[in-house]
């Protein structure tokens, strides 16, 4: 099944692998049922035009989000989820949690090895679907972890992760989160909407190597819950101003909506003269 050594998501001595697992929004692309253009051309095309829901693995053992398609993703991708020791979840949407495949690592289900041990950085959103399951975290070789934004927080592998506040999932702290390792920054951005002050003042802070930004909508207007590619270059624009990104910083789109109508070859066209690179599922970073 797993012809992909997980050994080669550690790179070299010095870098990891961040890999993009899934560039969709909720729907995924083609959506399930859907026989719009886009996704009737995403089916035609296949390649970089098929998106799976949003998630990323950093390493061996830290990964990002956990929505309907990570069984899927572990399958494609070779992932060891027994190895995970840190999720970091951004907020509870059903596209980004599916609380049901974490319980499954409940004894009785899955056999993992004794010392695994997963902690959940989430908000309280996050932390109340998955303990809906009735299923104690602990029988899951999981623990919890309550986000506090804008503090970092050290994980495995040499990454600190620190949470900053988006505008996106109404009454409910979504988050973004900075990653750092060995002096490098890299910024993990879907489902931000047009960031609060708050966030603006930390990016203020940072010097990003790797900026990841959410295209939701493609052509059409964005701002709240989520953006559109021209909002994409004011957030760019916005990043350039306070110093966060420089002429070195490598900025890449991703979740995309079926809604958009936009193919993986228009989003390159749009984002190629600006020197920004679209994402697909498998893109993978050094980082
Ligand atoms: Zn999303
Ligand atoms: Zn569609
Ligand atoms: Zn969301």
């Amino acid at each position: 099944m797993s012809d992909v050594d997980p050994v080669s998501y550690v790179k070299q001595e010095d870098t990891v692998i961040f890999k993009i697992l899934g560039t969709a929004a909720a729907e995924g692309w083609p959506a399930l049922g859907c026989i719009c253009d886009a996704c009737r051309e995403a089916w035609r095309l296949g390649g970089k035009n098929v998106r799976r829901r949003a998630a990323y693995q950093l390493g061996e053992t830290i990964h990002v989000d956990f929505g309907p398609d990570s069984y899927a993703q572990m399958l494609e991708f070779g992932l060891h989820y027994e190895r995970l020791e840190h999720l970091l979840m951004t907020h509870s949407h059903a596209d980004h949690l599916l609380p049901s495949d974490l319980a499954y690592r409940h004894r009785g289900y899955s056999v993992l090895p004794e010392d695994a041990m997963m902690t959940i950085h989430g908000n309280a959103h996050v932390e109340a679907r998955i303990r809906s399951n009735d299923l104690p975290l602990e029988d899951c070789f999981a623990r919890f972890e309550p986000v506090r934004l804008f503090k970092p927080v050290a994980l495995s592998e040499g990454v600190t992760a620190t949470a900053i506040l988006a505008d996106h999932a109404g009454e409910e702290e979504a988050v973004n989160w900075v990653l750092q390792r060995e002096g490098r920054t890299f910024l993990q951005g879907n489902d931000t909407g047009w960031w609060p002050e708050p966030t603006w003042e930390f990016m203020a802070t940072q010097t990003l190597d790797v900026a990841l930004i959410e295209c939701t909508y493609g052509p059409n207007p964005g701002g709240e819950h989520h953006l559109g590619a021209a909002n994409v270059l004011e957030v760019r624009d916005e990043l350039s101003k306070l110093g966060a990104i420089t002429a070195d910083t490598r900025v890449v789109v991703t979740h995309f909506s079926h809604n958009s109508g936009w193919l993986h070859e228009q989003y390159e066209e749009f984002f190629g003269p600006e020197g920004i690179e679209v994402a697909y599922d498998g893109m993978e970073i050094e980082f």
